[in-house]
Parts: C-alpha cells; structure tokens; sequence
C-alpha cells in the first residue's frame, strides 16, 4: 500500500474483503484448512498456466504434467522450479494470453546481473498488495485514516527536481510521503519537522534509509514523536539496523519481506516473530544444508508460487534468498499459527566470501562488536582485497577501536588479507549505482549462489 497509488487502481471492494477476512481467518487456522485453501488456489492457477501461458503450456506437456495430477501440493514438486535466468529469458512467454490489457500494471524489478524484469499485474493482484498491507500494518495498531509516513525516494524520481521536494501530503490517505532520493543533517531536520507537524503516528520506510536518517536525527538528541510502530519493507532489516531505529523512534520496528513477483509475503508480528502469509503466496523451503549449522539452524532456499495473478504466474519461483525456517514446532504467543521463519539472509550482494571458500551473511555485525561505530561498511573487490568504510562517534573511536576492528575483520578475512579502513561521514559511503545503503558489498559474493 504505497501512499502514492491510485485509489482507482484498488476499487475491487469486494475481493479486498474477501482476501481480508479469508487471510485473517487463516492466520488462526488448523494446517489442514490452510492447506486446502492453498491447494484450490493452486489448481486454478495450474489449470490456467496449462490453458493460457505459453512457457508453462510447453513446461507441462515436455514434463508429461496434467493439471488432474495434482491433488496435494506435494504433487507441486513434480512440477521443475522456475529460476531467475528462465524468468529473464522467458518472461514474454510467462504473460497469460488472456490479457487483462486494459487494466494491466507492468512492474519492473532486477534480475540477477541488475537487468531489467518486467512483471505483470492484473487488478486481483493489486487486490492482493493491498490486503497483505493492510493486515500487516494493522499488527503495529494501524487504521485506516491514521496519520502515516513514508519514506521513499521512488515516487520523487520521477519529479522534474527530484533533490528539491521534500514532501508531498495525500490528505484524503492522511499520509505523507518524504524524499529519501538522498538525507542529509537539513532535510532530516526539516522531515523531523513535518512529522510533528502531521502528527504521524506511523512510519514505513525501507531500512536503510531509516537507518542513516536516524544516525541524523540522534545528533539532535532525544526526539519524541509519539510514533506508535515503524514499519520495514524492502531490503533485509539488520539487527543493528532495528537497534537505532527502535532506540531513536522510541517504538518497535515490525519488518515485512516480499517481491514484485507476488509469491511470497512474510511479515514480522509483534513478538517478532516472521511469519509466512499463507493466505497470499505458496510458500516453499527448500532445504540446502548438508548439515546443521552449530546452533542446529539449517538454511533453505525459499520458493513460492502465485496464489492469485493469473496474469503472470509463477510456480516454484526460486526467489534467489536464502532463509532458516523455524523447525521447532512451538506456538507463537501471538496466536498465529502459520509458519515462522527465524532470520532471512541478505541477498548473495551482501555475502562475504572469504579465501576459504566461507560465507559470511552477516560480517557487518562486526560493527555492533566495536564500540564509536556509527555506521560501517565493507566493501570487497577481491577474494583478498576488502575496503572498510567506517563513521565513527569521534569522542568513542580511536586508535584502539581502530585495531580491535582490525583483528576482528582479520579474523574472518584470513590474516593476509589486504584491509584498508577509511574514516568518512554519511556521505562518504558507497551507495552504487541504486543509491541504497549497504553494509556489505561484494564483487565476489554477488556471484555465489
Ligand atoms: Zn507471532
């Protein structure tokens, strides 16, 4: 539910309901039910791939596949995956010919080497969005009408002075949308103004932003906002991350993952736990770990298939993350029932891989390790080559952090690494060519699959 959309674009009152009171009703169901919704939704969406999609008409007939074959969801499995470069090379061919040409929305989202997917979106799906959101948002105590806002720089893009407007006030939402295309100490410190002034009680915003705009605002001491929940979408939440942003807005931070593709939505509730919103994907785990990890985590990779946009399905779509299913079995105090999963992994740009052919998904928490690290980031170039951009809290980091920082990086790096540490300010991160923070950037690691 961008602040931005049209609300002509979502008048499916009806469906907007049904999914509504279908998916909150699921979210307290026995396995059993939600498996049967699941598995109705599924062979519809088979029966229309088979009819109507000219890459599943040929998938199935080369694989002997018949949409009267599948009577479980397990039978889903006889069906291959569909990876990112099929769905790069193939994606005219995914389009349904049925069409919904006039009231079709083409989305774009990047493929594996940063190139262009357009996907396909038919009114149901953006039924669909609206509906995820609005269940999502409603766990942080939101209600339609309430005061939003939202950070985002996708909207202001497209202005003709995208670095000059600030702000722009949908009253009729009651939402407000502030320019994050960059933050610097003014804007932050006019943004911080406006939500005074328009009383938010919510905000959403993609993690990273929020992150550096908090490292703005705590400059200026405690703020007290009144702001009930902050809402996280769009690329991984890290847990330091969610530290400043919890400690600056004075509030919980309910994190929330998904795609474009439509096929898988996971949602954070307020025992923080990420559940799986069955009602809205099919959500597959794909174990990939040839043992348990030392904590007895094991990892998977995380598959789902379209629920409800016939117009561009996708089945057993290999959404290229890396998750650890919680195996534990036990009941989430909140009363959910649905599926948990206990930490998503940074997409493969954010990996390390170290000479020794290791991983690491999270060496930025090195950062949490040291204290005086305002912010930092590691940028890799080769397997023995690592730039290590840190913003220190000057009063806190010297000398010492400095070479405790170092005998930590080594550490994971292998001691002949080369490490150069730069000391910047928020402006002197590497933001690449998207202009996204990221703690971690890897030439190498964006190759690992
Ligand atoms: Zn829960």
């Amino acid at each position: 539910m961008s602040l931005h959309f049209k609300v002509s674009k979502y008048l499916l009152p009806y469906r907007i309901l049904q999914f509504k009171r279908k998916w909150e009703a699921l979210q307290y169901s026995a396995p059993e039910s939600v498996a049967q919704y699941q598995l109705e939704r599924i062979k519809k969406v088979i029966k229309h791939c088979r009819q109507h999609v000219p890459y599943y008409r040929d998938l199935f007939q080369e694989n002997d596949i018949h949409p009267q074959d599948i009577h479980s969801l397990r039978d889903l499995q006889k069906i291959p995956e569909l990876s990112k470069d099929i769905l790069r090379e193939q994606q005219e061919r995914m389009v349904s010919e049925k069409g919904w040409h006039f009231l079709r929305e083409q989305l774009l989202t990047s493929g594996t080497t940063g190139d262009k997917i357009s996907i396909w979106v038919n009114p149901v799906a953006r039924a669909q969005e609206f509906v995820r959101y609005w269940l999502f948002f409603q766990r942080g105590g939101y209600g339609i009408g309430k005061s939003f806002a939202e950070f985002s720089s996708d909207f202001f893009i497209d202005q003709e002075n995208p670095l000059q407007v600030l702000s722009q006030k949908n009253p009729i939402t009651n939402q407000l949308l502030l320019n994050t295309s960059y933050i610097c100490q003014e804007n932050a410190r006019q943004y911080l103004d406006l939500m005074r002034k328009n009383k938010v009680l919510f905000v959403k915003s993609r993690p990273s932003s929020l992150y550096i705009f908090s490292q703005y605002i705590q400059e200026q001491g405690a703020i007290d906002l009144g702001i009930q929940c902050v809402f996280t979408i769009g690329e991984p939440l890290h847990i330091h991350q969610r530290q400043v942003i919890e400690k600056t807005f004075g509030c919980q931070v309910l994190d929330f993952y998904g795609h474009m593709e439509r096929v898988v939505a996971l949602s954070e509730c307020t025992h923080g736990r990420m559940h799986v919103d069955e009602g809205y994907g099919l959500v597959e785990f794909q174990d990939v770990s040839n043992h348990s990890e030392e904590d007895g985590s094991r990892k998977s990779r995380l598959l789902g298939t379209t629920m409800h946009n016939l117009l561009m399905p996708f089945i057993r779509y290999d959404t290229g993350d890396l998750v650890e299913p919680d195996n534990t079995g036990q009941p989430c105090p909140c009363g959910n029932t649905s599926r948990v999963v206990k930490r998503i992994y940074g997409r493969t740009e954010d990996v390390i891989i170290s000479q020794d052919g290791a991983t690491y998904p999270a060496l930025f928490l090195i950062f949490n390790m040291i204290s005086g690290i305002k912010m930092g980031q590691i940028i890799q170039d080769d397997l023995l080559f690592f730039r290590v951009n840190i913003y220190p809290d000057n009063e806190l980091y010297n000398k010492t952090q400095e070479e405790e920082l170092l005998f930590y990086l080594k550490k994971y790096l292998g001691q002949n690494a080369s490490i150069d540490i730069h000391i910047v300010d928020v402006k002197g991160f590497d933001y690449g060519s998207s202009g996204k923070f990221r703690s971690v950037i890897s030439s190498v690691g964006s190759s690992w699959q």
